[in-house]
């Protein structure tokens, strides 16, 4: 089933305890393509500047990623983010954002996408993430990221998005951010409350935790001691998430909010998706996700229910 993803394409520069990787290809939307291809093609929605190169084309579309809504924009300049992370990589500072392009994205969702049955709305404003939505015919399953700052800046018009979504993903201290409580748990459920039929709190290097009705299913991160470069681990978590239930497809158009997907699916998809994030850390900024394959993954996914069955 067709896959869709809006969001940032960024030259990252990136310095861990491992070194550095000056202007490396990035981004929301990339970092995502590149884990859900691995279950299905998938079409991006993004913007770029004259300046991102030829190469990188080449290395997403050979991914089976559909570059159909990709924008260029003639004499612009592509979104850049620098970060560097703490010698235990759990923490991240951001050293610069140029928004660049990005700062006057107004996704146009081309024709030939609208029927996209899952859609993945990756971090950036609520209003642009609606937008989206409003040129999208109906999809079976949608999901957004958020981050602190629309937490903080468009409260409202977030909530106003959690009404018309089927799932939220967003790490611990953000759901806290978003609630106002201090507990995980009820940080969950009070999201819950706010309309989406699901929930995924992501811990880092603790894993995620689902939440789904009155259903709590926490599942530990993929155990890896080669982590060079944690950035896009998120986004790729939510790629091959996103990528399995397309690829599995829903069982026939919602009724209401979720229901195409079922409950044994998504867990799975989960667990898709911390194997796959584990990929990505192994190496600085998409080359490790750019050259997983399927049996690398399927092979990581038997390790990974192994050791999660008593
Ligand atoms: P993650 O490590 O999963 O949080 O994702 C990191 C990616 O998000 C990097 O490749 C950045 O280019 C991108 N990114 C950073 N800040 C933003 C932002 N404000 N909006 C959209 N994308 C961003």
């Amino acid at each position: 089933m067709s896959l869709l993803v809006v969001g940032s394409v960024a030259y990252d520069t990136i310095k861990t305890p491992h070194g550095e990787a000056p202007d490396a290809l990035g981004g929301a939307a990339v970092y995502f393509s590149l884990a859900a291809r691995i279950f299905t093609p998938v079409r991006l929605v993004g913007v770029v500047g004259d300046d991102f190169r030829d190469d990188d084309v080449r290395l997403l579309e050979a991914r089976k990623i559909d570059l159909g809504g990709l924008e260029r924009v003639r004499g612009g300049k592509t979104f850049r983010w620098s970060g560097e992370y703490s010698p235990d990589m759990n923490r991240r500072e951001t050293l610069s954002v140029e928004l660049n392009v990005f700062q006057d994205f107004r996704p146009k969702v081309p024709e030939a996408f609208r029927d996209s049955r899952f859609v993945f709305l990756a971090n950036a404003s609520p209003v642009t993430q609606a937008s989206v939505l409003d040129q999208m015919d109906r999809p079976d399953f949608v999901m957004a990221d958020t981050m602190d700052l629309w937490i903080q800046t468009q409260h409202r018009e977030l909530v106003d998005l959690l009404g018309r979504i089927d799932g939220l993903l967003l790490n611990d201290s953000e759901a806290m951010l978003l609630t106002d409580r201090h507990n995980l748990i009820d940080a969950g459920r009070a999201i819950l409350a706010m309309g989406p039929s699901r929930v995924v709190i992501k811990k880092g290097e603790h894993g995620s935790v689902l939440f789904e009705g009155d259903r709590i299913v926490p599942l530990p991160a993929y155990p890896t001691s080669h982590v060079k470069d944690p950035t896009g681990a998120g986004d790729s978590f939510a790629g091959a998430l996103m990528g399995f239930l397309a690829q599995k497809g829903s069982s026939g158009p919602r009724k209401s909010k979720g229901q195409g997907v079922e409950p044994k699916t998504f867990k799975v998809a989960l667990a898709y998706g911390t194997v796959v994030a584990s990929f990505t850390v192994e190496d600085f900024g998409v080359r490790r996700i750019a050259e997983a394959t399927e049996g690398d993954t399927r092979e990581r996914f038997e390790v990974y229910r192994e050791f999660l069955t008593l």
